[in-house]
């Protein structure tokens, strides 16, 4: 915040708006209006800030209003007025953005209004557009999975809630609102520790090559002029049609994967990683084209895991999700372990962008075994997971998901008729995966691992 922001002002007697003697009523302290002008003139008293911690109705980019608290405040210098960081209650904090004061209602909104008027009328005040229309329990559950509505604390269990408030208090503030990457402007969602003349600007330039980031318009333009790179550094691995994949070591290019985990935390929520990239390699996932090989996205992996993890943080970039690259990249990650002959699981905790992507792949990879299934002999929970090198904890979730395991005499046993199988292939959580793994396109080989647990002979 600007100094200029925090010092306290006295004497603002010019007839106060409607707004303003809202905000006095609510006030020990009145904050001045940023350092324009000396608060005598009428002017100045157009923008106080308001109150950190208090909630307003706040209306979103679709109109409707909701309740939510304010964050955070800065003083936009370019238009003269505050901006606040607010969180819409009882949402994901990917929601969570920057408003101009129009947006906001003019009087603090009274939390327990929801409370009252769910217990009597059984309708949720959730969301009200400016007609006061009221949206049913129904629709708000349809909004809610579409947005992926955080549980709440209540809901979740006290070590859970314990760590998801210290998550929350050191990452609560996105200043970056956009990047600009390639041809894409992207809207981000989490806040990333990008240094500080980086981290509180408004948007962020990214060369699409060598992820270089600049705050200035200006500079990325040079820098494109200038710039030698057109795809990744490291290896390229794979490559099959326009998609390509290469193997980048954190230790030989650390600057480069310092700049691809500063701009993954942007939409990841749970990433910790960003500057300790040596023991990592990188796969970066590229559609190519005659211009050069752009980021679509990009999986990590430890080099030597000591939890068995072939996974360590995963993302596709947003103009690229829901079109089958994050399974592609997942299938790829197990395409590794298969060859590294070993099993592997992702890094918990998974985004939930990523549980539906790994649970859909999962029970894709175990439905085609199951129903291609036709031995004499039976299928354990250990062979699936020496033909997939997906571990067996994760075989044993996705398979109870669908109803096809029994814990029998100490163990788990799969338990499924074709009939089941056949059910669950053609219901809508069965999804073929767009793209592929082509092992024939792949050029890899396992990298010697220092720790090599032999398997029993
Ligand atoms: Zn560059």
């Amino acid at each position: 915040m600007a100094e200029s922001e925090q010092r306290t002002k006295d004497g603002c007697n010019t007839t106060p708006s409607k707004e303003t003697m809202v905000k006095q009523e609510k006030r020990d302290s009145t904050l001045t209006n940023g350092g324009k002008g000396s608060g005598d003139d009428a002017d100045s008293l157009e923008e106080l800030p308001l109150d950190i911690g208090e909630h307003y109705l706040v209306r979103r980019s679709d109109d409707s209003w909701h309740p939510a608290e304010i964050i955070q405040t800065r003083y936009n210098e370019n238009e003269s007025h505050y901006e606040y960081y607010i969180h819409y209650d009882g949402h994901n904090r990917r929601l969570d953005e920057w408003v101009p004061r129009d947006r906001i209602m003019s009087s603090r909104f009274d939390m327990s209004e929801i409370e009252r008027h769910d217990r009597n009328s059984g309708t949720d005040l959730l969301a009200l557009d400016s007609s006061d229309r009221k949206i049913t329990r129904n629709q708000k559950r349809r909004h809610d999975e579409i947005n992926h509505v955080q549980k709440t604390y209540a809901e979740m269990d006290p070590t859970t809630a314990a760590l998801e408030k210290e998550h929350e208090a050191i990452t609560k503030v996105k200043y970056i609102d956009r990047v600009q990457i390639g041809k894409y402007e992207i809207d981000t969602w989490y806040f990333s520790p990008y240094p500080e003349e980086y981290g509180k600007q408004p948007k962020l330039w990214i060369c699409e090559y060598c992820l270089k980031y600049m705050r200035l318009e200006k500079t990325y333009r040079y820098h494109m002029s200038e710039c030698t790179h057109r795809q990744p550094v490291g290896k390229e691995i794979y490559r099959k049609g326009t998609l390509s994949i290469w193997e980048v070591d954190g230790r030989e290019h650390k600057i480069y994967c310092q700049n691809l985990c500063l701009l993954a935390k942007l939409f990841l929520d749970h990433k910790t990683l960003y500057f300790d990239v040596e023991p990592f390699l990188f796969y970066i996932l590229c559609e190519v084209d005659k211009h050069g090989a752009h980021l679509v996205g990009y999986f990590s992996k430890e080099k030597d895991s000591q939890d068995g993890n072939n996974v360590a943080c995963i993302l596709t970039l947003p103009p690229f999700q829901r079109q089958g690259y994050g399974k592609l990249l997942i299938a790829f990650s197990y395409e590794l372990s298969r060859i590294e002959q070993t099993v592997g699981s992702p890094e918990k905790p998974l985004s939930d962008l990523g549980k539906l992507s790994y649970r859909s792949y999962w029970s894709w990879i175990l439905l085609e075994i199951l129903r291609d299934f036709r031995g004499g002999t039976t299928l354990g929970i250990k062979d699936l997971s020496q033909m997939t090198s997906i571990s067996q904890t994760d075989i044993i979730s996705t398979l109870q998901s669908m109803n096809m395991v029994k814990y029998w005499k100490g163990q788990h046993v799969i338990c499924v008729t074709p009939k089941l199988v056949e059910e669950h292939i053609k219901s809508s959580q069965y999804k073929r995966p767009r793209l592929t793994v082509d092992n024939s396109a792949l050029r890899w080989g396992a990298p010697p691992r220092k720790n090599v647990k032999l398997s029993k002979k």
